[in-house]
């Protein structure tokens, strides 16, 4: 799980990389880049390409969130401030379980009745890929942009709500991890509904686990209770940094039907 683990930073690095090239220099930049937009969930439905939309569907009904440790251009975004904070402020480890808040419901809900009604300029608030685009538009003014996002005719009043919807974002994941992910974006959202029932969980082995607390303090989507070998698969975003850290290999990505080894007091 290490390398799915490596191989999720370089996929993330690669697309945050070629979002910000195609949003902020156009896609003369290279053609490769418009994959980063190809790519994005909400783009994509409201253009109508149904395969993107269903592939993400499929993956997080089989893994889980990848699509918010992948290519979500905010999602790397968030995980370059716990690289900050972890290597700069030398801050690790603190984080805890929390229950889920209700406020991420709210915001879907409101988010689902303004889209179609027209009032797209929440986009720029609490949509990721829209976020970007509003705030890349201070590099780009010629982007083209969905009428009605914030301040559309105006490329610099949208590009500033973006640039502090990102900063907001930034210093947010730097206090509290992914918070964002958990209680404000939409995708994220109804992505858990699926994510919380897919065919692969992360899981805790209670045949490993010594309790040592080391994953449920460094996942940063505050989704492990270890006192009840929980995680919250539905909020989890599969950066398997807490595979990382275990020093017994005790929690992994597994199958969710699978039987769990039988504890080790019963085997007689
Ligand atoms: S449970 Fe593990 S993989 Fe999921 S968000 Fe937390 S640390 Fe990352
Ligand atoms: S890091 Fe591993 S051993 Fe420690 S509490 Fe988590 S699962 Fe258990």
């Amino acid at each position: 799980m290490k390398d799915l683990r490596t191989i999720r930073i370089f996929l993330s690095a690669l697309f945050l990389t070629a979002s910000v090239a195609y949003l902020c220099i156009g896609s003369e930049v290279n053609p490769m880049a418009q994959i980063s937009m190809r790519a994005q969930i909400i783009p994509s439905a409201l253009a109508a390409t149904v395969g993107i939309t269903l592939f993400w569907l499929a993956v997080t009904f089989f893994f889980g969130r990848m699509y918010c440790s992948t290519v979500c251009p905010v999602g790397a975004l968030q995980d370059t401030a716990a690289w900050f904070r972890r290597r700069i402020l030398k801050r690790k480890g603190d984080f805890s379980y929390k229950p889920r808040a209700n406020v991420r419901l709210y915001v879907l809900a409101v988010y689902a009745i303004a889209l179609p009604i027209g009032l797209i300029w929440l986009s720029a608030l609490v949509e990721p890929w829209n976020i970007l685009k509003s705030a890349a538009r201070l590099t780009n003014p010629e982007l083209r942009v969905t009428p009605g996002l914030a301040f559309a005719g105006n490329a610099v009043a949208g590009g500033l709500v973006g640039l502090l919807s990102l900063i907001c974002v930034w210093i947010w994941a730097l206090a509290k991890g992914r918070r964002f992910c958990s209680h404000i974006c939409p995708i994220g959202t109804f992505l858990e509904s699926i994510a919380e029932h897919s065919l692969y969980q992360i899981r805790i082995d209670p045949d490993k686990c010594t309790s040592c607390m080391a994953c449920e303090r460094n996942c940063k989507s505050e989704a492990i209770k270890v006192s009840e070998r929980f995680v919250d698969n539905g909020r989890c975003v599969r950066c398997f940094d807490c595979h990382k850290v275990c020093p017994e290999d005790a929690i992994r990505l597994r199958r969710r039907f699978k039987r769990p080894a039988t504890p080790e007091a019963l085997r007689t």
